[in-house]
């Protein structure tokens, strides 16, 4: 371009009126630092005890954030589905809170951390089944067997359409993933039997199983879970498509069960360093809720020690340090 033209065009940018790049918003600006920063991190390894999980591409990473006033910002394989894992231990919890109450899910499933693994049996015979919560194995089936619903193919329909009113779109299942984990599910087929055994599980244990299964196997992408995040960020209501999807009381209840138990053994030093309610899947997905502000959600498949994403993590805490999002953070009244 000659010089007289560039000068025009500057001239021209710069007439009122005329319209001008909006200036990078300061969550695109964290969210994009976070992806360049870790996106060449090669630390963990994927989920191999199923086994699809083991052959799902390593280098898949994506980074959304949706705000409580449904602005989007992404970076990423965002769109790349992947199998939800336990973050749909969060929805399954939502669905029996409204259906059922908040005292059931107290009373029948438990809310506290288990000090265990997550898929624990140890868990289960200390207290008979008992005080458990929604995000480990046991309380997850029990959580599942609570859904509404005569029969398993009810209680799947009713799992799935709040995944949907959650991410806002219609879903599916990662059949490759779920016929992997169907085929070597003992563990929580030993681990709902023993519930029901303790009258803990609330529905045939098998069947239970196979939905839980059917539900850890929803694919998403990090864009879907991004909404969903946003949707408890924005009290139950989700930014995107404005529909009501969990009361803001029962929102509050399932924050404080990710919070405490959101990211297995490490949900404490999680808490400790970071301050957002989250959850993880073993999937490589993690979301994160900044209450009122707005919602995150980061897939990248290799894992830690603990079972929690390890690019995830590291995003997740930039961009919260970043904004300034962590809840806890001193904010003393000016003298
Ligand atoms: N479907 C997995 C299991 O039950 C979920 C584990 C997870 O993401 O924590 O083992």
């Amino acid at each position: 371009m000659s010089r007289a033209r560039t000068l025009l065009l500057l001239a021209a940018l710069s007439l009122p009126g005329l319209p001008r790049a909006a200036p990078p918003h300061p969550i695109g600006i964290a969210v994009d630092a976070a992806w360049e920063k870790y996106r060449n991190l090669d630390e963990g390894k994927n989920a191999s005890y199923i086994p699809a999980l083991a052959r799902v591409d390593p280098k898949l990473f994506g980074i959304a954030v949706v705000t409580v006033d449904g602005k989007t910002f992404q970076k990423g394989d965002v769109t790349a589905l992947f199998s939800i894992q336990s973050v749909s231990k969060v929805v399954a919890l939502a669905s029996v809170l409204e259906t059922s109450g908040a005292r059931t899910v107290l009373d029948k499933v438990g809310v506290d951390a288990t000090g265990q693994v997550f898929n624990s049996i140890v868990a289960i015979e200390q207290h008979q089944g008992r005080e458990m919560n929604p995000f480990v194995n046991p309380g997850a089936l029990a959580t599942t067997s609570l859904v509404a619903g005569k029969t398993a193919e009810e209680k799947w329909a009713r799992v799935l359409a709040i995944h949907e009113a959650f991410t806002g779109r219609k879903l599916g299942i990662d059949e490759e993933v779920y016929r992997s984990e169907a085929a070597s599910n003992e563990r929580n087929h030993a681990i709902a039997k023993l519930m029901h055994a303790y009258g803990r599980l609330y529905f045939d244990p098998v069947a239970t199983t196979d939905v839980y299964t059917r539900q850890c196997s929803i694919a998403v992408t990090a864009a879907d879970l991004a909404v969903l995040a946003a949707t408890l960020a924005n009290g139950g209501r989700n930014p995107i498509t404005g529909k009501q999807v969990v009361s803001p009381d029962n929102v509050q209840r399932i924050l404080a069960v990710m919070a405490t138990a959101g990211l297995y053994d490490d949900s404490g030093i999680w808490l400790y360093e970071v301050g957002l309610p989250a959850k993880s899947g073993v999937g490589g997905g993690i979301i994160a809720v900044a209450p009122g502000r707005f919602g995150i959600a980061v897939f990248s498949p290799p894992l830690d020690a603990a079972g929690n994403s390890v690019r995830a993590q590291r995003s997740i805490r930039d961009i919260t340090a970043t904004l300034r999002a962590n809840p806890y953070e001193a904010r003393s009244a000016k003298p």
